[in-house]
């Protein structure tokens, strides 16, 4: 799970006074540029279907409803699973405040909680995957889960990335191609370009929002959960 930073509240026109949002759907448009559309769970491309996330649900303290702090980005299904259920933020990771990058492994079929863990960070990782079902195969409807769908399209997609960036001489080029052609899923990307750092580092800044401390000099997950 990308660790994100949105950055300050974003401010109005006269470039000083911090913006003030009536409705949370104003802030779509700050988000995507602050954060890139994607999911800020599942990480996967969200360009035309954003839904913005209250962190802490808004029936369980409506004073967040339109606080740029509580707010991230979800696609449809993490959304709609996360809804309410949790009461605040206590009990789990999120990816604004915690470093989320080291938490999870990607298959070729599925994602998971890593399982070298620290029994408090597992627990907490598991928490923060059961909230939105990450790994969720079908949907309510029985056909296949969306995000499952774009992850294994996701993770051909980084196979044959792979392949032309091990096959192809020009190398400046064929990195910047390579974090061109990544579209989301940046965690799963990280993981199978693991011994590339410069292919890991464009990848990384090539979507706003990453907060790079999150990853060590050679641009892999910190194994540490503080930010
Ligand atoms: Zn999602």
């Amino acid at each position: 799970m990308r660790p994100v930073n949105r950055g300050n509240m974003p401010k109005q026109e006269d470039g000083v006074t911090d913006k003030v949002y009536t409705s949370y759907k104003q802030a779509k448009d700050d988000l995507k540029k602050s954060l890139g559309a994607y999911c800020s769970y599942c990480e996967m491309g969200i360009e035309n279907q954003v839904d913005i996330e209250h962190v802490i649900p808004k029936n369980h303290n409506p004073s967040l409803e339109n606080d740029w702090n509580n707010f991230l980005l979800a696609c449809k299904s993490c959304n709609i699973i996360k809804s309410d259920k949790n009461v605040s933020r206590n009990g789990y990771v999120f990816p604004d405040t915690h470093n989320t990058s080291f938490l999870y492994e990607y298959l070729i079929d599925g994602v998971s909680v890593k399982n070298d863990l620290h029994e408090v960070t597992k627990a907490l990782a598991k928490a923060t995957f059961d909230l939105v079902q990450l790994d969720r195969k079908v949907d309510t409807s029985g056909m296949t889960d969306d995000r499952k769908l774009a992850r294994n399209n996701s993770w051909e997609k980084a196979q044959e990335a792979l392949k032309d960036f091990l096959e192809l001489p020009e190398y400046d080029a064929m990195i910047r191609q390579t974090a061109r052609s990544c579209n989301g899923f940046f965690s799963m990307w990280i993981q199978i370009f693991q011994d590339y750092p410069e292919v890991k580092k464009a990848i990384l800044e090539n979507v706003n929002g990453t907060d790079m401390q999150c990853y060590d000099k050679n641009f892999n997950p910190r194994n540490d959960l503080s930010r």
